[in-house]
């Protein structure tokens, strides 16, 4: 055996590096492994792992308290619950060796029982217990992976937060006592030096030795602290999206994972809002240069997003955030003025009321300074600048002072909107455009912020809206495909595949977001990405056309398309409900284009009322530009006379190739084998699906023709009409002698037979086998070949002719496709 040789010295072994998973990266047992054996994929020297209690327990502790002190016995069952949560979870991670744990949890649950048993007895719930209850979550989550680590044979040790981490609540914050802190973690060290630790995150001591909190989602602030106090390398958060997104994902589901951040982009965006990092996680990072990088737990190979020093990427704007339950707070009168300090008394008046202010505007003509105040402390605000200005009130020289409550901040947040013009239009004309009023504007001088307030009911409009103006071209629509069968597969492989080039060249975002066949559908928010077969094959969705163009539109993306490629009368049905919605609609189906007169004049009327397009370019020779030729000749003025073809690859390859030396039926038989014919050749043989191609071009060409006007002949006997399909492919063979004699009877006149389809005006429409000469154009096509000839008042002694291909998925998929960047072009995009 030759020897093995040493791994090479790994370059991140030399690192410390603080990881912090937050609640929603610890959900169960299950959540707990996974974590674990991401950590145990990394090689750092040192390597802390700080944790947020399991999804939902911070909550579910706060709940407890608050029931216990109003007396609720209904704390003793939740009390219950969660000791059963969090011992099934160490059953799960621990197996036999659980022991020790269950009774380190037990003994802690019955300390936390009566903690409660005292609040109910006192009927009130005094910060200190509320701190004490709510940071207990951290604890036992800290506990059950650190244990779990330790049991798979790691060099594991936990640390309680509370045991070192000295804070204090200072006006402006949680800030930390470094000193102390840092004192205490070497002494804890020098008893505990494992290589992985599990921290608590959340929870800590305050100066007098209480225990306390670093306030809601502190975790991610514990993780920047113990990053600073183990002098780390890099802070991971972990979550459950990508990294930071342009907005909210659960409010703009359009939006954009952002590979880098500043600290101070990350900071304005947490300040107004965005949850994936607390605000407060900056400083200790900022002082230090310690990147944070922010990434998914359920997708640990996505890069995350990087926050750094530096402002990375491009664009003006990296982020939009929304805060809810604000009130604008005005105060008017002529007497402010030229008055100097008006200000400052308002906001004097405020932080004696404990009121903090989120926005300040003010006209610069004085007149009235407006500021927004959360909507719990908009009463108490009112009354403290009522008081103040009492004397001015009752004297008239402050008219108003007034609330307006239900507001929402809405912040566009980016270093790169210094000194570029254009940002703060870009923003207004998004959100007029979308008929949302703006209350008040605020633009700090650092440039790195808009914030405008909006009523709270326009806000989730007002954040899509401009959301759109900033990440969307204006060529992004949301596509749904029905039907995804040859036609339809052959489709999405084509979208899939041009989807590059079309975005960049044409900036035309087609986004996929939805498949629907006849049992079920896929709605994805965000965008069928890769696999689409996969992906649907997954979804379990019963099909509901109404969800699914409600799921379309809901994205309030610029436009809304669907592509039917069933050939479904139902789905047709819907057309012109979808028109009428602004819905464009893009069909191979030829059920609208042929069917009841009444059903196609109102898909007419739809379109031509919203301005929405139906297009079905491929219902008459697949991916021939048959119809667009038509209404190019009709458009510009000209007059159809006739239109006459042979509308059938199958029939054209059969008639092609008849010339009586092989009988007719072993024709259709072959034809069959080759795939030419639809499963049933009698769909092809009965000429109705001939005749449905012949109306769809006498209503183009300005006719009023319907299915029931046209003469066709059947090729399918009376008698074989009801057969099942190996009855019938059994007993064509009784056709082979009157096909052999219409042949005869043709050669006998020097012609040949061809299934034709015919129509001029004040004529009856008819299709079937007609006798032509052999030098006729409909005589000579190749194979599957289809040909439409167009007689017209330009085109009368020498008719148009389109002619090639007419059938198979892939040319009818193209034929489709065509269509939807015609749709495209139509709305602007530069194809
Ligand atoms: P954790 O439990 O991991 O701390 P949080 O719930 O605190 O997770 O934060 C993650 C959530 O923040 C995401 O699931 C997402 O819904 C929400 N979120 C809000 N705004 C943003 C944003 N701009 N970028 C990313 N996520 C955001
Ligand atoms: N568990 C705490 C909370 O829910 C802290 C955190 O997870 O960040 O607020
Ligand atoms: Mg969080």
């Amino acid at each position: 055996m030759s020897p093995v040789a040493a791994p090479p010295a790994e370059s991140a072994a030399v690192r410390t590096v603080v990881h912090k998973f937050g609640g929603t990266s610890v959900a169960d047992a299950e959540r707990y492994r996974h974590v674990a054996q991401l950590l145990l994929a990394r090689e750092e020297a040192i390597q802390v792992t700080v944790v947020s209690a399991m999804k939902g327990v911070t909550d579910a502790l706060i709940e407890l308290a608050k029931l216990a002190a109003s007396g609720d016995e209904a704390w003793r069952e939740r009390w219950h619950e969660l000791r059963a949560r969090h011992r099934a979870a160490a059953v799960s991670l621990l197996g036999e060796q659980v022991g020790g744990t269950i009774e380190w949890l037990d003994a802690r649950f019955e300390r936390l029982a009566e903690i409660l048993a005292a609040l109910a007895v006192i009927g009130e719930l005094p910060q200190e217990v509320l701190d004490r209850v709510q940071g207990l979550g951290e604890v036992f989550s800290a506990q059950l992976l650190g244990r779990h680590l330790q049991v798979l044979g790691e060099d594991a040790d936990v640390l309680d937060a509370r045991d070192v981490l000295v804070v204090n609540h200072g006006e402006l914050g949680v800030d930390v006592d470094w000193k102390a802190s840092a004192a205490t973690l070497a002494l804890w060290r020098q008893s505990h030096p494992a290589r992985r630790l599990v921290v608590t995150g959340f929870v800590a001591r305050d100066r007098k030795g209480h225990i306390t909190t670093l306030g809601r989602n502190g975790s991610d602030f514990s993780g920047a602290i113990f990053a600073a106090l183990f002098a780390a390398d890099e802070l991971h958060i972990w979550t459950d999206v990508d990294g930071v997104l342009s907005a909210d994902p659960r409010v703009v589901p359009e939006a954009v994972q952002l590979e880098a951040l500043s600290y101070d982009e990350a900071c304005e965006l947490a300040y107004f809002g965005a949850k994936v990092v607390h605000p407060q996680t900056m400083s200790p990072a900022i002082e230090r240069g310690l990147p944070i990088i922010i990434r998914n737990t359920f997708q640990p190979q996505h890069p995350g997003t990087r926050i750094t020093a530096a402002s990375g990427g491009r664009g003006p704007i990296k982020g939009l955030t929304l805060s809810p339950d604000l009130a604008v707070l005005n105060v008017e009168g002529t007497g402010l003025i030229g008055v100097p300090g008006t200000a400052e008394r308002v906001f004097a008046a405020l932080r004696n009321a404990h009121v903090s202010v989120v926005m300040i505007s003010q006209g610069s003509s004085e007149h009235s300074i407006c500021c927004v105040v959360r909507q719990a402390e908009a009463g108490r605000a009112r009354d403290a600048v009522v008081q103040a200005f009492s004397h001015e009130l009752a004297a008239g020289q402050v008219q108003r002072v007034q609330t307006t409550e239900g507001v929402s901040v809405l912040a566009a947040v980016g270093d790169g909107m210094a000194g570029q013009p254009g940002v703060a239009a870009r923003l207004f004309e998004a959100l007029g455009r979308a008929q949302v009023n703006i209350l008040a504007i605020a633009q700090g001088s650092s440039e790195r912020n808009i914030s405008v307030v909006v009523d709270g009911k326009d806000a989730t409009k007002a954040l899509r809206a401009a959301h759109a103006g900033f990440w969307l071209s204006p060529q992004t629509f949301s596509v749904g495909v029905i039907g995804p069968g040859n036609v339809g597969a052959a489709l999405l492989e084509q979208l899939r595949s041009a989807q590059p080039q079309l975005l960049a060249r044409a900036r035309l975002d087609l986004r996929l977001r939805a498949i629907a066949s006849r049992s079920h559908m896929l709605l994805e928010a965000r965008g069928v990405q890769g696999d689409w077969k996969a992906a649907f094959d997954a979804a379990s969705q019963p099909l509901d056309l109404d969800a699914f163009a409600d799921h379309l539109l809901s994205a309030r993306l610029p436009h809304t398309l669907i592509i039917d490629c069933s050939g479904s009368a139902e789905v047709a049905e819907r057309y012109a409900g979808w028109l009428a919605a602004g819905i464009h609609v893009v069909t191979p189906n030829k059920q609208a284009g042929s069917g009841p007169l009444a059903r196609y004049r109102a898909i007419r009327e739809a379109a031509a009322a919203t301005g929405a397009r139906f297009r079905y370019e491929a219902t008459v020779g697949a991916g021939l530009p048959v119809i667009t030729t038509l209404r190019d000749l009709v458009d510009t003025g000209d007059e159809v006379s006739a239109i006459a073809g042979i509308f059938s690859g199958t029939l054209a390859w059969l008639f092609n190739k008849y010339d009586g030396s092989v009988p007719f039926s072993q024709l259709v038989a072959q034809a069959r084998a080759m795939g030419y014919t639809e499963p049933d050749p009698r769909d092809d043989l009965s000429g109705v699906d001939v005749a449905r191609k012949l109306v769809i071009l006498a209503r183009e060409a300005g006719y009023e023709s319907s299915l029931e006007d046209v003469a066709v002949e059947s090729l399918v006997p009376e008698a074989l009409r009801q057969a099942s399909v190996e009855d019938f492919m059994a007993r064509l063979h009784e056709v082979d002698a009157a096909f052999a004699q219409r042949l005869a009877d043709a050669r006998a006149r020097g012609l040949v037979l061809r299934y034709v389809a015919q129509f001029a005006p004040g004529q009856a429409p008819s299709v079937g086998l007609v006798e032509l000469p052999a030098d006729h154009a409909f005589a000579n096509l190749r194979l599957t070949d289809n040909v439409v000839q167009f007689t017209t008042r330009r085109y009368c002694d020498n008719p148009l002719v389109v002619q090639g291909p007419g059938a198979g998925p892939e040319v009818t998929a193209a034929g489709v496709f065509a269509d939807v960047l015609r749709v495209a072009a139509g709305e602007g995009a530069r194809l």
